[in-house]
């Protein structure tokens, strides 16, 4: 299949790489040229402009940071034309970043106009999971354009979700962040408490994974260096998934949660707390660095 790939990030660029292990003929860019540099070297095919990814494009596919980005790409910004006027009729979008539903359903009704058709399609799982090609999608949108894009969705991920009509798998990714963000403070406080206890990380940790406290952050993605050597906190918090983007998931869903006069009152409490990690400097560590807020110095 012809596909254009555009965010070639730390998400973005191991997703592409594995659409085109598996075959499919690529056509990707980036606005970082260091990102279209690296991934060139490994063989990816980088176009020279968003617009020049999608000649002969069946299937569109965009990683991009927030909803300003998306919005701007498609529907275009600044008095420039966005992607969804040269998009060919018949064309699917499969948008994966994470952003404000109401984006994603803007931009589905901009390509219902143009008989494109568009699904949200946010993603769990880490670097970790863009790398092994098992993350999870959770999918809004209609039904019949979730099928056409399940064998392109199958090799990037293990997990597909329908969660509802377009916005919804937005809305299912914030829930499940909000939650991620809410596990990791409180992962991050348990390792500290014992720590300054005098505990050995990895013995409480391996503890704590196996008991009740266990989670996805002791499993995968342990906040403390050295406890874990391939998790972010192993290499400096740098790659994985930046406080900045934590910050902003949990925004989106404050936002949501006072539209529909929800209670989320940790939520709110994650929220300014990676608000204060962000302003003392650490914005574009890995989230897993919130540790730092209850570490002893
Ligand atoms: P990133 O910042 O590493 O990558 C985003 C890339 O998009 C950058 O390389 C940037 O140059 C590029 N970009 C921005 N605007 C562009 C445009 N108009 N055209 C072309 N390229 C453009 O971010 P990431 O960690 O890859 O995350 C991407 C999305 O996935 C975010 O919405 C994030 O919240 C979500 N996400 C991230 C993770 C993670 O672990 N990193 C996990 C799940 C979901």
């Amino acid at each position: 299949m012809k596909i254009a790939f555009i965010g070639l990030g730390n998400m973005g660029g191991p997703m592409a790489m594995n659409l085109h292990k598996a075959g499919h003929a690529l056509s990707a860019f980036d606005l970082s040229a260091e990102a279209c540099s690296r991934f060139a070297s490994e063989g990816l095919p980088i176009a020279a402009s968003a617009d020049a990814t999608l000649s002969g494009a069946e299937v569109v596919i965009s990683m991009l940071p927030a909803s300003a980005h998306v919005e701007g790409l498609y529907l275009g910004s600044d008095g420039k034309p966005g992607l969804m006027e040269k998009i060919t009729a018949g064309t699917l979008v499969i948008d994966s970043s994470t952003i404000a539903a109401a984006t994603s359903r803007k931009v589905a009704e901009a390509g219902a106009g143009r008989g494109v058709a568009v699904i949200d399609a946010p993603v769990s799982g880490g670097t970790g999971g863009a790398i092994a090609g098992t993350l999870t999608f959770m999918v809004g949108g209609a039904e019949a354009d979730l099928e056409r894009a399940r064998p392109v969705l199958e090799k990037m991920g293990a997990n597909i979700f329908h969660a509802g009509g377009p916005g919804a798998g937005q809305t299912a990714k914030i829930c499940n962040n909000m939650l991620l963000g809410i596990l990791m403070i409180g992962t991050s406080e348990a390792i500290a408490l014992g720590v300054a206890n005098g505990l050995d990380p990895k013995v409480l940790s391996e503890i704590m994974r196996r008991s009740s406290g266990g989670n996805w952050a002791l499993e995968k993605y342990n906040p403390l260096p050295g406890v874990m050597e391939n998790a972010p906190a192993s290499k400096g918090y740098a790659g994985g998934f930046g406080t900045d983007l934590m910050l902003k998931d949990l925004g989106l869903a404050q936002e949501n949660a006072a539209a529909v006069r929800a209670a989320t009152p940790l939520g709110g409490m994650a929220r300014n707390l990676y608000a204060a990690h962000s302003l003392a400097g650490h914005g574009a560590l890995d989230f897993s660095s919130v540790i730092k807020l209850v570490q002893k110095k």
